[in-house]
Order: C-alpha cells, then sequence, then structure tokens
C-alpha cells in the first residue's frame, strides 16, 4: 500500500534518524526476541554477571551463540535493508540507530561510521579487559575441540561476543552519538522494535520532545504509539519497498 502521510514525511524532511529493531531482520531469516517464534521462546538471557561470574554460564552462552549464528552467519540484507539504505545514498537519513548485533545494515552498503551500535556485534569478540578483537571462526573450532570458553592471548581476560548483555554497561561514546542525533533530526523513524528495551526505547521520545516528528513502523502496537505522529502497523520489507523509490 502507498501511504502518501509517510511519503510527505519523507519528502518533508532533511535530517532523518533511522532507528531499528530485531524486527527489520526477521525477513532476512533472523528471528526477533518476542514475537510467538522470537528466541525468547527457547532461552532466558545470561545476565552479565552471571556469564562473568561462571564458566559453565560461558559454556552454555558460547554454546547458543554458535547454535544462533547457524542464521545469523547466512543472512543477507532484505529489502527493508535495502530501501533504508537508499535513503541514505539520497541523503535524507544521517544515521541508522540499531539495537540489532547482526551487521545487516552495514551488509546493505550503508557506511559503517554513520551506523550507531547501541548493543554491539555478534559478528566478533572481543576481550573484555584489554578490548583486543577476535575472529569467530577460531573461537569456534576451539570451542568445539576442547568445550573451553576462549580467554584472551594477550592478557588471559575473559573473551565475549561483542554485545551488550543483560545487566551489561550501555557503550558511552554510542548513546552520546544516538542522543545527539535524536535531539537534532527533524524525522525519527522507528522501525521493527516493540520499543520495550531502555534505553535504547528512550530515543524516539527523546526526538519527538525537541520537535522531531515521528514515525512507528511495527506489525504490533508499541506503548509509544501514543507519541508518534505517524503510526503504521505492516510488514517491514513490503512496506518500505514500496514508499521509498
Ligand atoms: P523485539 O523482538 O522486542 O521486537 C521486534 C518487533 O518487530 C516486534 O514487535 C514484532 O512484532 C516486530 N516484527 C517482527 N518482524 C516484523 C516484520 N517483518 N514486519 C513488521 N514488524 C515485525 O526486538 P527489539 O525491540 O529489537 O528488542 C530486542 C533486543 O534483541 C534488541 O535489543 C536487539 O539487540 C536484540 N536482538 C537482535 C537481533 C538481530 O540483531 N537481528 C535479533 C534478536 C534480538
Ligand atoms: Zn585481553
Amino acid at each position: 500500500m502507498i501511504d502518501k502521510s509517510f511519503k510527505k514525511l519523507i519528502e518533508n524532511s532533511s535530517n532523518i534518524v533511522v532507528f531499528t529493531g530485531a524486527g527489520i531482520s526477521t525477513e532476512s531469516g533472523i528471528p526477533d526476541f518476542r514475537s510467538p517464534t522470537g528466541i525468547w521462546k527457547k532461552y532466558q538471557p545470561i545476565e552479565f554477571n552471571d556469564f562473568l561470574s561462571s564458566e559453565t554460564i560461558r559454556i552454555e552462552a558460547w554454546r547458543r551463540k554458535f547454535e544462533i549464528d547457524k542464521n545469523i552467519s547466512k543472512a543477507k540484507p532484505n529489502i527493508g535493508h535495502m530501501a533504508i539504505a537508499k535513503l541514505v545514498k539520497d541523503g535524507k537519513v544521517k544515521n541508522v540507530i540499531t539495537q540489532n548485533i547482526d551487521n545487516l545494515h552495514q551488509d546493505s552498503g550503508i557506511p559503517s561510521e554513520i551506523i550507531i551500535e547501541l548493543h554491539g556485534n555478534t559478528t566478533y569478540a572481543k576481550c573484555l579487559d584489554c578490548g583486543f578483537k577476535y575472529d569467530l571462526s577460531k573461537i569456534m573450532k576451539e570451542f568445539e575441540e576442547t568445550n573451553k570458553p576462549p580467554y584472551c592471548n594477550l592478557c588471559s581476560g575473559i573473551v565475549k561476543t561483542a554485545t551488550i548483555s543483560f545487566g551489561q554497561a550501555m557503550p558511552e561514546k554510542e548513546m552520546n552519538l544516538s542522543q545527539e542525533c535524536s535531539l537534532s533530526c527533524d524525522l525519527f523513524i522507528a522501525i521493527g522494535s516493540s520499543l520495550q528495551v531502555y534505553p535504547a526505547a528512550g530515543f524516539p521520545i527523546l526526538a519527538k520532545k525537541n520537535g522531531s516528528k515521528l514515525i512507528i513502523l511495527n506489525r504490533e502496537k508499541t506503548d509509544l504509539d501514543i507519541y508518534a505522529d505517524l503510526v503504521i502497523n505492516d510488514e517491514i520489507g513490503s512496506f518500505l519497498s514500496k514508499n521509498i523509490n
């Protein structure tokens, strides 16, 4: 369906922030968290402190990670990601804030400098002490051989995927950047997020309270719909590809 109000809001804006959640990647074959087929119907999340304090829990975290990776590692950007990349190319979108960890915005051709990853990235790992980055393929091979979680070769610190877990501090630089662009944008579009995870879900409200227009595109209703200038309950890929061209 062509949505004239959506097109008009895009047309009238020159500094758009796109904010995405797991819903934009379900059409790439990566399940979200809260839908009936979401990951949480299968697993309870592992808290950061439990990951730190127990090797048994770290083994379980890595086992799950490699299971979930079977979907993520072969996923490709879908028509929803490509429609956003088009808005970036046209100079309309200045920043993409994402809660996703799947690297699919980068894979769609959006320059990584303008992508703000609030919850990190699951396509590589990092030492929690010295920050050294690790490729996952080597970690996976060693994990399969030894069933032991990885430690840093440089400082013996605990190695974890470069994602932000529940109970782990939010990344300061990304939080500041998200705040800055939410304050300066003239249109904020939240796509495929249940908008229940804070502080991430605070950015649409911040933008709206500072004079930006707000669009929410999601299959289901969200608690922030009351703040929005336009709420679209539709499938992301088909909607965006029909309305961004
Ligand atoms: P969520 O699971 O809470 O919400 C996703 C929303 O998207 C739901 O309301 C669902 O109805 C909607 N949705 C799903 N597919 C859709 C489609 N095709 N069209 C329209 N709507 C659709 O996700 P969230 O708000 O991003 O929060 C969950 C957290 O989980 C995030 O912080 C994120 O870090 C993490 N996560 C990331 C990925 C990923 O990187 N792809 C996947 C799962 C979870
Ligand atoms: Zn280290």
